[in-house]
């Protein structure tokens, strides 16, 4: 079985996320979100949904890109 790269536990329902070259298993959502997600420049919170992207920052939300002075917003996607 494999082991969880965040926390180490040892859990026979764990996953795979594969991430170009990378691969890493997991034991849960909340461990692969932690190691795997963006985090939000203004307020740190993990971006689990599309996010935002803006000139190599990513934020969670359009407001969190205003407070840091970056209105421009691209999509992540594409
Ligand atoms: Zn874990
Ligand atoms: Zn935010």
């Amino acid at each position: 079985m494999a082991r969880c790269s965040v926390c180490g536990n040892d859990y026979d329902k764990s996953f795979e996320i594969v991430r170009g070259s990378e691969r890493r298993s997991f034991d849960s959502f909340e461990c692969a979100i932690q190691a795997l997600a963006p985090r939000c420049d203004h307020c740190g919170c993990a971006i689990i949904g599309h996010g935002s992207e803006a000139h190599g920052r990513f934020f969670c939300c359009a407001h969190c890109a205003e407070q840091e002075n970056v209105p421009q917003m691209t999509d992540r996607v594409g």
